[in-house]
């Protein structure tokens, strides 16, 4: 009976996997086309000054609307890319976009926001890598202290030795450097020294239980704590609710992003957040509506 089940449940399984290849297939065909018909397009999601509420910069989030398959995560396709190889135009695409953008909130006074973006591992590895972010800061007259580039742990240990020295190569230029995802990685304190980091950025699943569970709540704390000791910045990433805002302030935590704030949106949508210049106060009232 044990081995019937067995046999059920590898079937599943087989079926599971056929259906997950075909579709993976098909995401990997549409990709090639979707650079070219335009379906990609940048969400930015704000980030805010836990003290003040202010706006203190935006992280721009991939997107990719299908023409019949809808919106499609990156979740789901940016891996795909990455193992095709087709991560790379998309990369650049997305690199020059955001810088654009910066450029253009710039000229239109928005002074001290800072445009954070994703960086892949293979775009990282490229050897020219450093050169392309230098050009696209000239082409769009951007001060190098607008951009910051978010990296995972996983980047950064992979290659180390010549990952670090891009590190330095772009601490020189100007840019500033966040680790994404941090926590889940196997970055150690010692190395974290030898980095010429900017700001950290608490993984979201460290922040959604923050509150329930001991382990969440004393893993955020030394982070935060490890991080100032090492004049780092820390962002929490994934702040849904009030209880966490206060429990990240009570503990220094620097910036918020998360869905309790803002959820990532389209351009023009941020330019209107933007514009509308909202207060603290104002901040405070929309929050407090949809909490209850
Ligand atoms: P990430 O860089 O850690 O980005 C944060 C993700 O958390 C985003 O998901 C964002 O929408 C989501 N998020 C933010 N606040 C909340 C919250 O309060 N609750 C919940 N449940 N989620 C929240 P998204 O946009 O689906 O992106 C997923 C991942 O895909 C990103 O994680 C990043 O690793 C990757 N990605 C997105 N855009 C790009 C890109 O342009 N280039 C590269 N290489 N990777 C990208
Ligand atoms: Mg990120
Ligand atoms: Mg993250
Ligand atoms: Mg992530």
């Amino acid at each position: 009976e044990a081995k019937q089940l067995g046999r059920n449940t590898f079937q599943w399984y087989n079926r599971d996997l056929n259906k997950e290849l075909g579709r993976q297939l098909t995401l990997r065909n549409e990709l090639q086309k979707a650079l070219t018909n335009k379906e990609f397009e940048l969400y930015y999601q704000p980030q805010f000054d836990a003290q003040t509420l202010e706006l203190t910069g935006v992280e721009a989030l991939l997107r990719w609307k299908h023409p019949t398959l809808g919106m499609i995560a990156p979740s789901d396709f940016i891996p795909i890319a990455e193992s095709s190889g087709q991560i790379i135009p998309l990369s650049e695409w997305v690199l020059e976009t955001a810088c654009g953008f910066a450029a253009q909130l710039l000229l239109r006074g928005y002074h001290q926001l800072l445009m954070a973006v994703n960086i892949s591992s293979l775009q990282f590895q490229r050897s020219n890598f450093v050169d392309s972010v230098a050009t696209l800061l000239q082409k769009y007259q951007l001060p190098a202290g607008s951009l910051e580039l978010e990296l995972t742990e996983s980047i950064l240990l992979s290659h180390a030795d010549s990952a670090i020295e891009k590190l330095h190569q772009l601490k020189a230029l100007g840019v500033h450097i966040a680790i994404d995802d941090f926590g889940t990685g196997f970055s150690s304190l010692s190395y974290l020294k030898h980095l010429p980091i900017q700001k950290i950025k608490i993984d979201r699943s460290f922040i959604r239980d923050v509150i329930r569970d001991r382990h969440d709540a004393a893993i955020t704390k030394a982070i935060i704590s490890m991080a100032h000791h090492l004049q780092i910045t820390v962002i929490a990433e994934g702040v849904e609710t009030k209880a966490q805002v206060a429990f990240l302030r009570k503990h220094h935590c620097n910036e918020f992003q998360g869905y309790y704030f803002a959820k990532p949106m389209p351009a023009a949508e941020l330019e209107l957040l933007l514009g509308s210049q909202q207060t603290e106060e104002q901040l405070a009232v929309l929050t407090s509506e949809r909490e209850q």
